[in-house]
């Protein structure tokens, strides 16, 4: 039997957003400008590693720039260990979600399988999620947990908060980690951090997130854990002006979206639009995607 593992692309999200003393309402014109971060990895535990990698571009869909294939040189012994498959899922969604009052075909996923069907998490069971705290800003206390809320409503995952941890970002994260986090997928890993210690954070990036996919031998894709990494110092500088909660809580809403499944639109209105403009939060189509992801089905194999 072949497991496929593949990360999807982590989302990198510089903060373009430009002010003007000159007027008392501040401009966001370009608020959030998202650009590209690819990287893929694949392993499979007796055969060799198939090669998949995403890349993203500024209002694009993912495009392959790697062709999933047989490079034949990967040992068996580099496959990723997994948990027993099941953990805490149940025969059903923990929760469904109400349809959005408005319908809208303004989205786009991540990942679809080779049925077009979307690449999401398994609603029958929890997401823990964990978070790296120690920089986190003075003021965004609640940040994540407004955030995490808006999405559990809108896609009917059921989030599980397991904590602080002292985990550090990582381009390699194991999806596995049994010595931190006992047998089970590892928990999505919600870090304040800076772009020393994340890369991929320097420069005018504020935010990146995505999240892993499995599969067995060809079949359908589902997210298992991901990451998401917030510019600390950036967002304590958001935090100093009276909208900055807000602003904040938009990056982190579309941060999140990308981890739970959503590529970007080109529909300004949008969330997942690579700029923000106000920060208004989830909208329609946004709210329609996340919706479309609770419809995934539920995995007692992984
Ligand atoms: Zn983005």
């Amino acid at each position: 039997m072949e497991l496929n593992e593949t990360r999807t692309p982590r989302h990198v999200d510089a903060n373009a957003r430009k002010r003007s003393s000159a007027t008392a309402v501040r401009i966001l014109l370009a608020g959030l400008l998202c650009a590209a971060a690819a990287f893929g990895g694949a392993a499979a535990l007796d055969d060799p590693r198939i090669h998949e990698l995403l890349d993203i571009r500024i209002g694009t869909a993912p495009r392959a720039v790697g062709v999933a294939g047989n490079d034949g040189a990967q040992p068996a012994s580099v496959a990723p260990e997994t948990p027993p498959p099941g953990f805490e899922e149940a025969d059903e969604p923990l929760s469904t979600p109400a349809r959005p009052a408005v319908a809208s075909d303004s989205y786009r996923f991540l990942a679809v399988n080779g049925d077009g069907s979307p690449v999401g998490y398994s609603p029958c069971r929890p997401l823990h999620y964990v978070v790296n705290a120690a920089l986190a800003p003075a003021g965004a206390e609640h940040l994540v947990p407004d955030a995490i809320s808006a999405i559990s409503a809108a896609t009917g995952i059921t989030f599980v908060y397991d904590g602080t941890t002292a985990e550090q970002p990582s381009a390699q994260r194991p999806p596995y980690q049994p010595e931190a986090y006992g047998e089970r997928w590892a928990p999505l890993l919600i870090s304040w951090t800076t772009p020393e210690a994340a890369p991929q954070l320097k420069g005018k990036v504020i935010g990146t997130g995505g999240s892993t996919h499995f599969g067995y031998d060809g079949g359908p894709k589902t997210f298992v854990t991901g990451g998401l990494d917030l510019d600390a110092p950036q967002i304590a500088n958001e935090l100093q002006h009276p909208d900055g909660p807000m602003y904040a809580t938009a990056v982190i809403l579309h941060e999140l979206s990308h981890v739970m499944g959503l590529d970007h639109v080109e529909d300004h209105t949008q969330l997942m639009y690579p700029e923000i403009g106000l920060p208004e939060g989830l909208s329609d189509g946004d709210l329609n995607g996340l919706f479309q992801l609770s419809k995934v089905p539920c995995r007692k194999d992984l």
